[in-house]
């Protein structure tokens, strides 16, 4: 496993950062004060540098006007958009957009990559995924009511969902809804692109979360679907292909998401140290002179470097051999590093004292956007039912799977 980087690479990553840091940093505050959509002005802004510097859709390949990069290097370029909370955006690969890209790019027909694709790829329109639904577990996510009927040339959907991010200000969304209902579980729902103006479909509202109802792509809505009729060629994919085209990229979604937390923990831990180095308890006694203070440090360091081996591991592995041949390694990274995460940012916010509740720094902002990270993506415990029903395997235990 190699996971050196040549000198341009090198320079790639640090271009990057330095915009992040000159060019991102200094909006945050006015996102915390006025709101995402009153900074979309200038958040244009910078997007129109970040194409014009090259760095456009690091994820997508250069015949579709992105960066190209491997899934190795997205990673290591998602680390660092991940210090500031508008890097993915600035640069064209937030979530769930990215993962959208992605699906429409392997699966979308010539009609839909012009129409959902195409504006996408260019930063004109955003998307969203609807598919948990308030009513069941969405850790078992093949247990949903919302359907897709066929009438005439048409799919009739009708159901709830909720948490779908970035509803708001969003052109369409991938719609998971059961179009084969007497087919096995993971056969049963199909991937629906539905345009967010199509009669029946219903923003209820955006979801206070952690006390943040959020707007535009910082925002989780409630939507429902009343008769909403949309043309079948609005499918993605197979019928039934739903779960199998959402697994198909379920791997590379969780590098994304691991290395943007780790992106999270290198800000949050350089705001630590200064910290630490700068308030003092008394004269010329800063509270980095404490033990405690000090393990919290090295613990945080320890925990960082231990989590992007790990998470360059598990990329290596799906790169070069395969999603299936590294479940093991990406079910571990998904809780491992959300740990991680939540560890690294307490501890900076405990070293601010009073001061890192406030929006004096991005460290509760980022708390408050990022507790869920132990629950999006699948929930800690399923994950680590993964690794364990693996190893247990071996043993002669079986292990339950997420619903049984
Ligand atoms: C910030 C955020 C953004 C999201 N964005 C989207 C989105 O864009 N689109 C979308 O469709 N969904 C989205 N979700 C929803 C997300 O996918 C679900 O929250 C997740 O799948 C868990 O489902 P649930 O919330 O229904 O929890 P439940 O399934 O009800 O689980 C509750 C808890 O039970 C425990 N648990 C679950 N399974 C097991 C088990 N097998 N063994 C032991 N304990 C278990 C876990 O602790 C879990 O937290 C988002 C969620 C969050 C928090």
């Amino acid at each position: 496993m190699d996971f050196g980087i040549s000198p341009q690479f090198e320079k790639t990553l640090n271009d990057i950062q330095q915009f992040v840091e000159q060019e991102l940093y200094p909006l945050e505050p006015e996102v915390g004060t006025r709101g995402f959509r009153a900074t979309l002005p200038k958040l244009k802004a910078a997007r129109e540098k970040v194409k014009k510097m090259g760095f456009w859709c690091p994820q997508i390949p250069k015949e579709h006007g992105g960066m190209g990069l491997s899934l190795m290097e997205h990673g290591m370029v998602s680390a660092v958009l991940g210090r500031s909370m508008l890097g993915h955006y600035s640069f064209n690969c937030q979530a769930p957009d990215a993962g959208n890209m992605e699906i429409l790019l392997e699966h979308g027909t010539p009609e839909q990559k012009k129409t959902f694709l195409e504006p996408m790829l260019k930063g004109e329109i955003r998307s969203c995924f609807a598919m948990t639904e308030p009513e069941h577990a969405g850790s078992n996510p093949t247990w949903m009511d919302t359907t897709a009927k066929k009438d005439g040339d048409d799919y009739v959907i009708n159901g709830h969902k909720w948490f779908t991010s970035s509803a708001d200000g969003a052109t369409f969304s991938v719609v998971m809804a059961v179009t084969n209902p007497d087919a096995p579980p993971h056969q049963r729902a199909s991937q629906i692109l539905v345009p967010i103006g199509t009669p029946g479909f219903k923003i209820i509202k955006n979801l206070s979360v952690m006390g943040h109802v959020g707007e535009d792509h910082h925002s989780h809505a409630e939507v429902r679907f009343e008769n909403c009729r949309v043309p079948q060629k609005n499918l993605l994919g197979k019928e039934g292909a739903g779960f199998q085209i959402a697994q198909e990229r379920l791997g590379a979604g969780r590098i994304h998401h691991c290395m943007r937390w780790l992106g999270i923990c290198e800000r949050s831990f350089e705001l630590m140290c200064k910290r630490a180095a700068e308030r003092e308890l008394a004269p010329g006694k800063p509270l980095g002179t404490r033990q405690i203070v000090q393990a919290w440090i090295a613990e945080s360091r320890a925990e960082i470097n231990a989590s992007r081996l790990s998470v360059l591991e598990a990329a290596w592995k799906i790169q070069n051999q395969g999603q299936l041949a590294a479940r093991e390694e990406i079910s571990c990274i998904k809780f491992y590093v959300a740990g991680v995460l939540l560890r690294v940012l307490d501890r900076a916010i405990q070293v601010h004292g009073a001061m890192g509740l406030t929006n004096e720094t991005p460290l509760a902002a980022f708390w408050a956007a990022e507790r869920g990270a132990r629950i999006y993506d699948g929930p800690d415990e399923v994950h680590k039912m993964v690794v364990a029903r693996q190893r247990l395997k071996k043993y002669g235990v079986q292990v339950a799977t997420a619903g049984a």
